[in-house]
């Protein structure tokens, strides 16, 4: 089959590999499209997870069954939740396996082989299947989407107050849709490239700014303010705009050091929360949002081939259009 490898540090080849056969309680998936990730591409930056097949957003249809498995059979349309919990951790035993450390590092895409190939090897546990409605080429959006709705669950929300999304990626663009299904009327985006503020309005932002400049300007400061850009240097800003007694919650995956000055943070009580992957039933809401609202896949702006998957990672590194780039490994 064809498929990409990250081989090291900024360095994806496109490889053929052999065909995945499914071992007893496994599948194989014949993958439909893959969405590169800001998770991707920090670990394409600094080659974690190097000389494996990238990729953990992925849908498709089930290629082959191995011994023992009687739920699925060839033909089924599928998405794949890529985490795999050890079930023997603390916060695996406590009901948290999105939070179990081995979850997302042991994952289909991160040290076993993920969805940028042809096929994908998936214990059959990890399958969940589409609704009739989902159409297969948007079922790859389900896991990001899962991650901006466990974002959203970790905070309550009111409906009434300014809640501000800073950073609009495909996560922040999934958090401004989610915030705008749970009925919040003032989302205000906040990102300086053009087209995602664009996309952000379309998912249901009821205002954009560009620059921290602007932000201070015209934002009230929020009782809650989502952090998805995933940048360091973006934290202070962003806890900058949290009202007194109000919250952030970091969705975006810092990798690096950040500089703060917290006296604000201390003085205005805010709470700082963290929000990491996304829950069997985050996943399973995400199906049911997706399946309602076919709307929200326009933030894919961009479906790429194999052959594509090293320019696309080189091109996303600087992005200065919005929306999310789908590995379709059928192009
Ligand atoms: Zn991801
Ligand atoms: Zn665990």
């Amino acid at each position: 089959m064809r498929a990409v490898k990250l081989v090291d540090a900024h360095q994806l080849e496109r490889v053929d590999l052999p065909d995945p056969e499914p071992g007893r309680d496994e599948v194989v998936v014949r993958v439909n499209g893959c969405g590169i990730c800001g998770s991707d591409l920090s670990a394409y930056k600094v080659g974690l997870f190097s000389d494996n097949v990238p990729g953990h957003e992925f849908a498709g249809l089930v290629e082959a069954v191995g011994d023992g498995v009687s739920d699925w059979q060839a033909g089924d349309r599928v998405v794949v939740d890529p985490k795999m919990p050890c079930g023997v951790c603390a916060d695996c035993l406590a009901g948290a396996q999105h939070r179990c450390a081995i979850a997302l590092t042991a994952g289909l895409g991160f040290a076993r082989p993920g969805g940028f190939a042809e096929l994908v090897l998936s214990p059959a546990r990890l399958l969940h299947r589409l609704p009739a409605h989902l159409a297969l080429d948007d079922a790859c959006l389900v896991e990001p989407l899962s991650i901006a709705i466990h974002g959203v669950e970790r905070v309550r929300m009111d409906p009434d107050g300014t809640t501000v999304v800073v950073g609009l990626g495909p996560i922040g663009l999934f958090t401004v849709a989610v915030l705008r299904a749970r009925g919040v009327r003032t989302i205000i985006g906040v990102d300086p490239v053009d087209d995602r503020r664009r996309l952000a309005v379309d998912l249901g932002a009821t205002g954009t700014v560009a620059t921290a400049a602007e932000i201070r300007a015209t934002v009230e400061p929020a009782p809650v303010v989502f952090e998805c850009s995933g940048h360091p240097d973006v934290l202070h800003t962003a806890a900058d705009l949290v009202a007194p007694g109000g919250t952030m919650v970091m969705v975006g995956v810092p990798f690096g050091e950040a500089r703060v000055a917290p006296l604000m943070w201390v003085t205005r009580e805010i709470s700082i929360l963290g929000s990491i992957a996304s829950s069997e039933d985050d996943f399973r809401a995400s199906i049911a949002m997706l399946a309602e609202g076919p709307a929200l896949a326009r933030i894919v702006t961009r479906r790429v081939s194999l052959d594509g998957v090293p320019a696309a990672f080189e091109a996303l590194i600087a992005p200065s259009s919005g929306g999310k780039v789908v590995v379709d490994p059928r192009l």
